[in-house]
């Protein structure tokens, strides 16, 4: 056996200390274009990469016939690359944040105070909406700044055996500013470090392009004048297609004066709107046809034949081990649930980060309300939220009018949007273990709690364990009766 150290991600700015001859020779395109030819060449692959580095021109050609002739998308993977993206809006970072085969980290609201920096939409063309825009942003941070200061000192008094650290201090400043923040808008700057390569940047510029706001497309300049010079032969489809500008345009023709009718009246509680029918035989049979090499139809036709108390005990053996860290095995992805829910901008901030599912979102809109969280009510401060909450929404209503992609800016992290989302069991069980949790935010873990309670009901064996991570020891107690195994 070889293994060698074919290449790492490393800081621009150490780069930068590189001669200029040595830096001309610094792009990720040598490793696309070497291991492009793993499958093809009868050189070893280290020997490709010595190739590749040795004639930069040639593996240029050969990453564009590789990639754009013969259609091995793939290769571009191998070519990753790291932003600092700073200065933008939570709207734009919500778009950022798509991508799921991307890993980002940001700047978490609870540890940082925000110093009022927002930014003002470039569609916002006129003096008189601009005035709206900027003097109701303002209206929001004051009061933003006023009710931290009144929730930071009431939750330090309820909790004063916390505060006698400092990092318990720190803690309930988070929560104050966690709840604080709800009447912040969406137009709030804010910042995340990205890793991404190649393929997925790709797709990044031609969805960025086709995205109605300016930030987003200037955006997506920015990062593509960012990776051109240093990789031109790995971003070669950054146009969106035909199909792509079109996708829902006829649909959505179709389906006007439907939307027109459609009634508002909802319920925040989170529906389960479609699930795999019987998932516990579903993944017990699944287990067993690869297991025993049986056809799908006998396994589960043998699993159907189980009476329900010897299942029952089959999946106690099963989950007797498993510690809170543990996650169910790869047979538990077989199991989809789907649900909708009415979510807050906070909330979705953070159901946006699990990205092994899918997740579709309409659009924030005035009309599904606002949440208020209950230490803003609970300190005397919800009359003035709500005024607040008012006043921007008459001013979202005049910016929509006249400049339509530059309204949703003003809304805040209270405001709300419906949201469809598909998680498999297994994605499941992580999203509930970290959510549902003493340490989540208390709007996702409402969310969190209530569709655990909901998927219980309709897979009780497979979803026994199904639980956050602070709740995992008495959950475990009250199944087996004992504590969990160290
Ligand atoms: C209490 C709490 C505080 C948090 N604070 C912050 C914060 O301050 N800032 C912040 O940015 N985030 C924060 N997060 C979000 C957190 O870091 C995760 O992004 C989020 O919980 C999604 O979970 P996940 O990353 O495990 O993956 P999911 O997207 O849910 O995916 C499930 C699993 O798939 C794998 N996976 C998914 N994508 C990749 C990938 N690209 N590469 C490799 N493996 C992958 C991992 O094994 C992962 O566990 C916080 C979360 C919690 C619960």
């Amino acid at each position: 056996m070889q293994v060698k150290l074919a290449g790492f991600n490393i800081d621009s700015e150490i780069m930068q200390q590189l001669d200029p001859h040595g830096r001309r020779h610094l792009t990720p395109e040598t490793l696309s274009a070497a291991y492009a030819r793993i499958s093809r060449s009868p050189l070893s692959i280290d020997q490709l990469r010595k190739k590749a580095c040795l004639d930069m021109e040639k593996a240029r050609k050969s990453n564009q016939k590789i990639i754009f002739e013969m259609g091995h998308h793939s290769v571009a993977e191998h070519a990753v690359f790291n932003f600092d993206i700073m200065g933008v809006s939570r709207l734009a970072l919500e778009e950022i944040e798509k991508f799921r085969l991307v890993s980002y980290t940001e700047k978490s609201q609870r540890y940082v105070t925000l110093d009022g920096d927002f930014i003002t939409p470039a569609e916002l063309k006129s003096p008189a909406l601009k005035k709206v825009f900027q003097g109701t942003i303002k209206k929001q941070n004051r009061f933003y700044f006023k009710a931290f200061a009144i929730l930071n000192k009431r939750l330090q008094d309820q909790h004063r055996e916390l505060t006698r650290s400092v990092s318990g201090r720190n803690l309930v400043e988070g929560w104050a500013k966690e709840d604080a923040r709800y009447i912040l808008s969406l137009a709030t700057s804010g910042q995340v470090g990205m890793t991404i390569n190649a393929r997925n940047l790709e797709h990044l510029f031609r969805r960025f392009r086709l995205n109605p706001r300016d930030e987003v497309r200037k955006l997506a300049e920015k990062l593509y004048a960012l990776v051109l010079p240093i990789a031109p032969s790995i971003i070669l489809f950054p146009e969106p297609s035909a199909f792509e500008r079109e996708t829902f345009s006829t649909l959505d023709k179709c389906f006007r004066p439907v939307a027109q009718k459609a009634e508002t009246p909802f319920s925040r509680e989170p529906k389960i709107v479609s699930f795999s029918e019987n998932g516990d035989n579903l993944i017990l049979a699944s287990h067993l046809s690869v297991s025993q090499n049986l056809e799908f139809a006998r396994a589960m036709n043998t699993v159907k034949k189980v009476s329900a108390a010897q299942k029952k005990l089959m999946f106690m053996d099963f989950f007797r081990k498993i510690q809170f860290f543990d996650a169910p095995p790869r047979e538990f992805e077989m199991a989809d649930i789907t649900f909708q829910a009415i979510v807050s901008a906070a909330n979705f901030a953070q159901l946006k980060r699990h990205r092994m599912a899918t997740l579709l979102s309409g659009p924030y809109i005035p009309e599904l309300g606002t949440i208020v969280p209950a230490s803003v009510t609970a300190a005397g401060l919800e009359k003035e939220f709500r005024q607040i909450i008012d006043t921007t929404n008459s001013a979202y209503c005049q910016i929509k009018e006249k400049s339509g992609a530059a309204a949703d800016y003003i809304l805040t992290n209270s405001h709300c949007r419906r949201v469809l989302m598909k998680m498999n069991l297994r994605e499941m069980y992580h999203f509930v273990r970290l959510r549902d949790d003493a340490h989540a935010q208390w709007d996702i873990r409402n969310l969190a709690h209530r569709l655990s309670e909901k998927i219980k009901t309709l897979m009780p064996l497979t979803a026994m364990m199904l639980c956050g991570k602070s709740g995992f020891t008495e959950e475990y107690k009250k199944i087996f009766k004992t504590p969990p195994p160290d």
